[in-house]
């Protein structure tokens, strides 16, 4: 099983987090007792690939990624069947299960679309033993229009996180060391117009029954457990039972998890239980300053509400990540008026995201003012401009993304927070990605000057 390489063309996150390949711990899990897997992490590894085919001899491969990993996975089939045309290969993953049509390729034997984590042991015993192939699994030559697909079931074993064992110690998140992940939660309730996670689960959402998320916490040996629920902090009820059972079992860990503005600000109690029982990070989706723009993106929270939305959290001394969708419509005014608000507001670490528009979701633009062909899959990163600004040229756009980033990220105060707060060690690896992050976006704007 291999997590593929992001891209040299890919912007960003790597430099500055490297979580654990939890879908592949998942499928692990799910393995028969006759087979042996080995999870190859490529992102960690400085060896190639070929040479982990060589070395292991597969009888079969499964690679799972992202939208930007699409052209990798393919290459690493095609390459696996050069070194024997035996190796069966499987691919999935939550961009395979949105758009299975981007996986269509000689190399790539199945293609998993739906519930994996229920379908896995099937497949392997229908490649095996030819039993009948599991519902949500295709073959190469299935058609993808005239096949029908299961309804969703989001039943997930426990993950083998002894599977990356030699890679554990070196997971991390933003400023955080030695994380694991978890997930309690399947999809969201809302309807924001650009956001893929919630097509990832056709827009239904599922919550873990409680003694099985706490059960599988109490069996994590890291302290800091990053929930990658798509929005954690939904539901009052289940969040009280969860603190509860916290306290109850005495479970001592630091949290890192997604939530939305208006949940923290209208639910300061359950918020300060949480900060009480570790809750540490908020990643929250800000997504914008202006209430036309929020409407646009159908995110149902006035701006107003920010202000308490931070107010609890630094009550709370909860840190914040906050994620901004810049649409192709900003100037210069909206960029500087988005850094002052984000200055204003005490948030200190955002993610800048132009708007894109991804695959299935509800963001389009006519095919014209499409600048990034939808087949340079590692451009598609949330990063890259992939729609014409309409008011500056990109090179400029990429200059005040550029710009606010600094602004924002290593102004006096921020930096002296990141000096009295975190170890020397992770302070280094986070300056040292930020460095790279800001060496790829100086490349983009000579590439696009060089295009003007
Ligand atoms: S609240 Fe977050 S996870 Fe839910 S639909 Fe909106 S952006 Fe997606």
């Amino acid at each position: 099983m291999v997590r593929p390489k992001p891209s040299p063309e890919t912007i960003g996150l790597q430099h500055l987090m490297v979580v654990e390949p939890l879908e592949l711990e998942i499928l692990c899990a799910l393995k028969r007792n006759s087979d042996s897997v080995v999870i190859v992490d490529m992102i960690l590894e400085k060896r190639t690939f070929e040479s982990f085919v060589i070395e292991h001899k597969p009888d079969i491969l499964c690679v799972t990624g992202y939208i930007t990993n699409v052209s990798t996975i393919i290459s690493y089939c095609e390459s696996a069947k050069k070194i024997s045309d035996k190796i069966l290969s499987i691919v999935g993953g939550v961009h395979c299960e949105v758009c299975p049509e981007d996986f269509e390729s000689e190399f790539i034997d199945f293609r998993v679309v739906r519930n994996a984590a229920v379908i896995f042991t099937d497949l392997l015993n229908h490649i095996d033993k030819k039993t009948e192939l599991p519902k949500g699994a295709f073959r190469k030559e299935d058609s993808l229009a005239n096949t029908a697909l299961p309804s969703y079931n989001f039943s997930i074993p426990f993950p083998d996180r002894n599977s990356v064992a030699k890679y554990r110690d070196k997971y991390f998140y933003i400023f955080h060391a030695k994380v694991a992940l978890m997930k309690t939660s399947f999809g969201c309730p809302f309807q924001c117009s650009f956001c893929f996670c919630r097509v990832i689960t056709g827009g239904k959402y599922h919550q873990r029954p409680l003694h099985e998320v706490i059960q599988e916490l109490e069996q994590i040996k890291e302290t800091e457990i990053y929930m990658v629920d798509d929005d954690f902090l939904f539901d009052r009820k289940w969040l009280q039972s969860f603190i509860s059972a916290i306290k109850q079992r005495n479970i001592r860990k630091h949290f890192l998890v997604y939530g939305r503005a208006d949940f923290i600000a209208d639910n300061s109690d359950i918020m300060h239980q949480l900060a009480q029982i570790g809750l540490r990070t908020v990643i929250v989706g800000f997504e914008s300053f202006s209430d036309k723009e929020l409407d646009k993106y159908n995110k149902k929270i006035p701006v107003e509400t920010y202000k308490e939305t931070m107010a609890v959290l630094n009550r709370e001394k909860i840190d914040v990540f906050a994620t901004i969708i810049i649409p192709p419509d900003w100037d210069r005014s909206d960029f500087k008026n988005m850094v002052d608000v984000i200055k204003s507001l005490g948030i200190h670490f955002v993610n800048l995201q132009p708007l894109t528009p991804l695959p299935k979701t509800e963001v389009r633009f006519p095919e014209d003012q499409i600048i990034i062909d939808k087949l340079n899959y590692p451009q598609w990163d949330l990063a890259h401009i992939t729609v014409q600004p309409t008011k500056l040229s990109v090179a400029d756009f990429y200059q005040e993304i550029l710009n606010a980033y600094n602004s924002i990220l290593y102004s006096p105060g921020v930096l002296w927070k990141y000096f009295t707060t975190y170890s020397p060690v992770m302070l280094f690896k986070m300056l040292a990605g930020g460095y790279r992050v800001t060496k790829q976006y100086k490349r983009k704007i000579k590439e696009a000057k060089k295009h003007a």
